[in-house]
């Protein structure tokens, strides 16, 4: 992108705002290196809805979508709303009203001393999509009965596939599909159909589907079998927390969300995958490196590789010196994490 990035920061709650708070000389940084942008921060979370009652009113979502680029966004959830209302209409109405199908949630191994000997190493890139599922929101509660319904449709199973299949070719990784279209026959085999429709299309790539089941047993025994990997909204949450493991954990597992067929303006949000963590919250043991990997990730996305690259380097480096927060068995502070990061950026 030539033109000046607009990038709107929503910190939301609890560690959401600690975290972003280290990737905001980050993007200062970039600038630096003549990237041009400007950011504007957005109130939306717990405090202003308990404040005032708002979500994500309808007016912000549009300036959002037809006015920024892109979103960084900390993290929504907060014990003073137990229904959790306010986070699922800020972050799924972003979601799904920027049709942002596809969330890249990339597992790489850096070594550092928190993981040696104790897991594998890996190179996992999980394609999950982000709208629909069984977190389409749609059910009901009855006497003696919960009903979730799961939609799955044709356009979003494309745009999802369609991209895991294009990161393939590109990356030579082999895919799998994650599914359980032996019992889930409607939805899952809506899914098998549209990715054997797409590998007789990508005779390149080494594609095969796997019960979801089977599959996490496999992840389990040997991860080094795997690649990249797409599923639904909901077998791409499990899997993805399951393969952040082997990465040190929530802490440090980036994730990009996009829109391939750029309905809008804004065609990007990257999040950590981690959520609010209140149990940490407004401790500084919150460890800001999911959140600065998925900065570089949006360094990619809008184009900026030279950066992407130096702050992935800048992290790993980090870690294999030592640099860790308390997740990853240290005692530096979120602050100080960040800034062991920032320090070793060109
Ligand atoms: P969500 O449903 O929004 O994904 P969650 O209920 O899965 O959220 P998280 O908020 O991600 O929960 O927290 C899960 C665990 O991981 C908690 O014990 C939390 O302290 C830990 N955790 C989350 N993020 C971080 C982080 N950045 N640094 C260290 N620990 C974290």
């Amino acid at each position: 992108m030539d033109h000046s990035v607009r990038i709107a920061l929503i910190p939301g709650d609890g560690v959401g705002g600690e975290v972003l708070a280290e990737a905001l000389p980050c993007l200062q940084w970039a600038s630096g290196q003549g990237r041009r942008m400007e950011t504007i921060q957005l109130p939306y979370g717990a405090d202003h809805f308990l404040a005032t009652g708002e979500t994500l009113p309808e007016k912000a979502f549009q300036n959002l979508r037809d006015g920024c680029d892109a979103i960084l966004f900390g993290a929504v959830g907060d014990p003073r709303v137990p229904d959790g209302r306010h986070a699922e209409e800020i972050l799924l109405r972003l979601r799904q009203g920027l049709q942002l199908t596809v969330n890249h949630r990339p597992c790489l191994t850096r070594p550092c001393p928190a993981l040696e000997g104790r897991v594998p190493s890996v190179d996992i890139e999980i394609f999950r999509e982000n709208t629909e599922g069984p977190y389409c929101l749609q059910g009901s509660t009855e006497p003696g009965r919960a009903v979730d319904l799961a939609v799955h449709t044709e356009a979003a199973v494309r745009r999802l596939l369609g991209a895991a299949f294009q990161r393939a070719e590109s990356t030579g990784h082999s895919l799998v599909l994650a599914h359980k279209a032996n019992v889930l026959k409607h939805g899952h085999g809506l899914w098998v159909r549209i990715f054997e429709e797409l590998r007789r299309e990508h005779p390149r790539v080494a594609a095969r589907g796997m019960h979801a089941d089977a599959l996490l047993c496999a992840l389990v025994q040997d991860p080094s079998h795997f690649g990249l990997l797409a599923a639904d909204n909901y077998l791409g949450d499990l899997i993805s927390d399951l393969c952040a493991a082997y990465i040190g954990g929530m802490g440090v597992a980036p994730s990009l969300s996009w829109a391939p067929h750029r309905p809008f303006r804004c065609e990007a949000l990257a999040e950590p995958v981690h959520g609010s963590a209140p149990d940490i919250a407004g401790k500084g043991l919150a460890n800001p490196t999911g959140m600065l990997l998925s900065t570089a990730l949006l360094f990619r996305h809008l184009g900026w590789e030279p950066e992407a690259r130096a702050l992935e380097q800048a992290v790993a480096d980090a870690l294999a010196t030592g640099a860790r927060t308390r997740d990853l068995g240290g005692d530096l502070s979120t602050k100080a994490m960040g800034r062991a990061i920032r320090d070793r950026l060109p």
